[in-house]
């Protein structure tokens, strides 16, 4: 016997990419349909006072690589106390975090080749979150092999061959260009022309062997490319320079924030928001996730060694255990925990930053809210840094609090843009969708995947997902 057609009966969807909301939903087999003609075999359901959303997507996260397992042993088994509860936990705990704030989907930025089996079984512990994740390629030894013996074919070969093995849905970069050394300190990139000692290759051709890369595969969703100089004053500047070298390519940024920062002429630091977004905007087919942080705990998980050189040395073990893990040239990451602090000057410009990027951005097609978890903070910050885009009283408040660097060099004090529901969730739907290539996932249209968040409390509550979805529904499932 066939399952039933499940009818939502009488709610108010809320879905921007529709002009003509519908009041009832149909869905079978996981999917949205239209109405059927014949009402037999159908089971409705009264939604009379519910708001129905497209569950969330958050497109860059880290969920089950070697680095979150490190953290879990730490806190569970070696040094208990070390890492928060509210940071980390079981990868069941993080499915839940997620679902009690409306999301349905989450995409984990960062797995190695060797560690794809064992993620695609990890990533089942997240059920029902429906998970995928990103392979990261940049550092792979044989690939770098074959590009330094100017093997281009030998190594599109080897990559196609990792990628088709690993069961992931794209391609990360991480500082590509860059040297993992295994004595003394990492190599960052700092031009994008110029090979880094011990390599003859350039950034330039690393980047432009991971784009054609993407063409070969025909990738749905693009080259997904960590900066170099993340969080330096370079870094803006270095964020231009590659988006001039991908004018006219697909690709995504990862955590944008991180790459608008500058020195001014009396060499204080800025954000320079407003040039990295015309950059952006001149190059529509380029999209990122903006990598806001919150303030409190938050551990950086990078394969970005030069980055964790950086943090290392301003943090070493201040606020936990600092950890490197390096081996076969084929996986590397540094763990540093972070406890932000919003009197502190890095922190603040950091937090401010993101929300400028947002609240400065004339359409927010090209971008997705992220936090990069567990690096700009615990998942459930998402509802703090909600409101502060969606309500300036609140969020000149929270600036009061801060270092004064974040309202002297950032412009945040002086935007009054309030964040609408739609934008939203243009925001956490609609852009990681079309940015992942999910085509059917983001809305709530006729064939799209049934998973959405209903809600029962008022519509200003709903604005901030500060409240706990009263039902959700995964692949037409409820849960
Ligand atoms: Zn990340």
């Amino acid at each position: 016997m066939t399952a039933p057609i499940i009818h939502l009966a009488n709610a108010q969807v809320i879905d921007p990419t529709q002009s003509d909301l519908p009041r009832d939903l149909y869905i079978h087999d996981g999917h949205l349909i239209a109405k059927p003609d014949v009402q037999t075999h159908v089971q409705t359901h009264d939604c009379t006072g519910y708001t129905i959303l497209p569950g969330a997507i958050d497109m860059h996260t880290h969920l089950v690589p070697p680095a979150m397992n490190a953290l879990r042993t730490l806190q569970n088994v070696v040094i208990p106390d070390a890492v928060s509860p509210t940071l980390i936990g079981s990868p069941t705990w993080l499915s839940q975090q997620y679902l009690k704030l409306g999301y349905t989907t989450a995409i984990d930025a960062a797995i190695t080749p060797g560690d794809a089996p064992a993620a695609r079984l990890q990533l089942r512990e997240l059920a029902p979150l429906d998970t995928g994740f990103l392979l990261l390629l940049s550092h792979h030894a044989d690939v770098l092999a074959l590009l330094e013996a100017q093997q281009f074919e030998a190594a599109r070969d080897r990559a196609v061959h990792l990628y088709q093995l690993s069961g992931a849905m794209g391609i990360k970069l991480v500082n590509p260009g860059s040297v993992h050394a295994t004595d003394g300190p990492a190599l960052d990139v700092t031009d994008i022309d110029t090979a880094v000692d011990g390599m003859s290759v350039t950034p330039r051709q690393v980047l432009h062997f991971f784009l054609d890369l993407a063409d070969t595969l025909k990738l749905s969703h693009p080259i997904h490319i960590h900066l170099p100089q993340l969080g330096t004053p370079g870094s803006c500047d270095a964020t231009l320079q590659w988006l001039a070298a991908m004018d006219g390519c697909r690709a995504h940024i990862a955590h944008l924030q991180y790459d608008c920062y500058r020195y001014d002429e009396d060499w204080y630091l800025r954000s320079s928001v407003e040039d990295v977004l015309t950059a952006l905007q001149r190059n529509k087919q380029i999209t990122a996730d903006v990598g806001l942080v919150g303030f409190g705990p938050a551990y950086a998980l990078t394969s970005d060694l030069a980055l964790h050189d950086r943090l290392l040395d301003l943090f070493g073990d201040d606020a936990g255990p600092a950890l490197r893990f390096q081996w076969d040239g084929r996986s590397a990451f540094g763990l540093q925990p972070l406890d932000r602090d919003p009197q502190n000057l890095g922190y603040a410009m950091q937090w401010a930053t993101g929300l400028e990027l947002i609240l400065l951005a004339d359409n927010l097609d090209q971008l997705s809210l992220s936090i990069d978890y567990p690096n700009g903070g615990a998942v459930s910050l998402y509802p703090q840094l909600i409101h502060c885009l969606t309500n300036k009283s609140y969020r000149d408040a929270m600036l009061k609090q801060c270092h004064p660097a974040a309202t002297q060099c950032t412009t945040l004090k002086q935007i009054t843009r309030e964040l609408s529901l739609d934008e939203l969730l243009q925001l956490t739907r609609i852009s990681p969708a079309h940015a992942l290539g999910l085509k059917h996932k983001g809305d709530l249209k006729v064939g799209s995947r049934a998973d959405m968040a209903m809600y029962q409390t008022p519509q200003c509550k709903i604005q901030t997902l500060s409240d706990k979805p009263t039902r959700m529904m995964i692949a037409g499932q409820f849960l």
